[in-house]
């Protein structure tokens, strides 16, 4: 028996693969990040069987708990962190996830650097934009993207690829998404991890490299 989740996977990746077309875009300039978090091993497995290699986690204690298992266990597997990371967290993260993309204030940046000392190398990083700029959200705030993703370059010469942001829940998501194409366009970024299971269609439209779904793949979290 197919397990549900792997009929939504291969649901969603059409939809995916339509809306890039709608588009004019290649269809596989859209990367999948599967967002396993809550969700065990063993409903993180098949979908794996299934092919699909990028997940995100929000979580370092979570992901920490599953993912090594898992990837002994199947080979290419790429991690992103979608979800705020603490200082004191920051050794662990950069052992167990391939992308952090929640790079948002000049402490983390700088714990990143310190860490890249020790170890020499770093996950590749992106820089979360509060597009909304939601007070309780976390983020750069868009005036000051442009200061903070330079001193990232030139201060810590950190290795930033791109920007990804979570618009207001309450507000259509697509001028979030534009405002975040533009501001990665004028720092000359190439990466946007822009689009959930409700949005993901219209964040392909304005040009997203990464779209994060969760639930329209492995069902509504307890
Ligand atoms: C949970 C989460 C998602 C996935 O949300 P769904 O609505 O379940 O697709 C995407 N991005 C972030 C940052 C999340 O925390």
């Amino acid at each position: 028996m197919t397990a549900a989740s792997v009929e939504r996977l291969a649901q969603v990746q059409d939809s995916i693969r339509r809306a890039a077309e709608d588009a004019g875009r290649k269809p596989d300039a859209v990367a999948l990040v599967a967002v396993s978090k809550t969700f065990g091993a063993d409903d993180i497995r098949p979908v794996l069987d299934a092919g699909q290699r990028i997940f995100g986690e929000n979580r370092v204690q979570e992901a920490a708990g599953k993912w090594p298992g898992l990837r002994a266990d199947f080979p290419g597997i790429e991690l992103h962190l979608i979800g705020p990371l603490q200082t004191n967290k920051v050794r662990e993260a950069c052992a167990l996830f391939d992308v952090i993309e929640t790079v948002d204030r000049e402490s983390l940046a700088v714990a990143l650097a310190q860490e890249r000392g020790k170890r020499g190398k770093l996950p590749r990083l992106l820089v979360q934009i509060n597009t909304g700029e939601e007070e309780q959200k976390a983020g750069v705030a868009p005036a000051d993207a442009d200061a903070f993703l330079a001193a990232c370059r030139k201060r810590w010469e950190l290795p930033v690829e791109g920007l990804m942001c979570i618009p207001p829940v309450d507000e259509p998501p697509s001028p979030h998404f534009a405002l975040l194409a533009t501001i990665a366009r004028r720092n000359g970024l190439s990466v946007l991890s822009m689009g959930m299971s409700a949005d993901f269609e219209a964040a392909v439209q304005l040009g997203a490299t990464h779209v994060r779904v969760g639930s329209a793949i492995f069902g509504h979290r307890g």
